[in-house]
């Protein structure tokens, strides 16, 4: 009986180790496409920014354009100065021609503003592309981490399922029978050890002369509160 439950317990364990891998091939590529989303949400932002850029240089150009009209209706109205003959013409010139000043003096200024502007993002914008590399390629390794995570669970799954089957043959069928049924209402757990008269899987205590019989490991003895195949590793060992 203490090799069967030994084997009995061999296999708990490998149950549990397939039961992870079955998790976690569920939850990865959910991580994974979490990951990709924050990926994408860095990208966004730098392209927010660069866009806020072009759009300044546009408008920039436009006030330049707008600028260098203004300029040559100046020069314009300061051709036809000499032309003028009273004085009245002269100073309804000499009024047009400052107004028109005023606009293109206004009109510099906003586009320094501009400039200045397109600085102060250009310099955002450089300081921001560094960390969201550095961020991405966190995200990155983080990823490969993962796929690596599941590249290995695929090789352990593969080499556990073999020995199940291997260990499955070795064990009498009514116990496979009792842990199966065990493992199905126990969430996957229908072996478990005890330690200090406490049973792991329930974490109550049982009775002394209970834990004096599993230790002797003679026959198959079951938790009184969740009914799950008590098992015994030893004094030596830790669990
Ligand atoms: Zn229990």
């Amino acid at each position: 009986m203490k090799q069967q439950l030994e084997l009995l317990w061999e296999l708990q364990k490998i149950d549990l180790t397939l039961k992870r891998i079955k998790e976690e091939r569920d939850r990865f590529p959910k991580e994974i496409k979490k990951l990709d989303e924050k990926q994408s949400i860095e990208k966004e932002k730098i392209q927010k920014e660069k866009e806020k850029v072009e759009s300044l240089e546009k408008e920039r150009k436009q006030k330049e354009k707008n600028l260098s009209l203004e300029q040559e209706k100046v020069k314009k109205e300061e051709a036809r100065m000499l032309e003028v003959k009273t004085n009245k013409e002269y100073q309804a010139l000499l009024n047009e021609i400052e107004a028109i000043k005023n606009v293109t003096s206004r009109e510099e200024e906003e586009i320094l503003q501009i400039l200045e502007e397109i600085d102060e993002v250009k310099k955002d914008l450089s300081k921001r592309e560094k960390e969201v590399t550095t961020t991405i390629e966190k995200i990155e390794k983080e990823k490969k981490k993962i796929q690596e995570k599941m590249d290995q669970g695929d090789g352990i799954w593969k080499e556990q399922k073999e020995r199940r089957e291997a260990l499955s043959k070795q064990i009498e069928s009514n116990l496979i029978k009792l842990y199966n049924t065990l493992k199905e209402k126990r969430q996957g757990v229908g072996v478990v050890n005890v330690k200090k008269e406490t049973c792991q899987g329930c974490f109550v205590n049982i009775p002394p002369q209970m834990f004096i019989e599993v230790q002797k490991t003679n026959a198959i003895i079951r938790c009184p509160n969740c009914n799950r195949i008590l098992h015994w590793e030893g004094d030596g060992r830790k669990k």
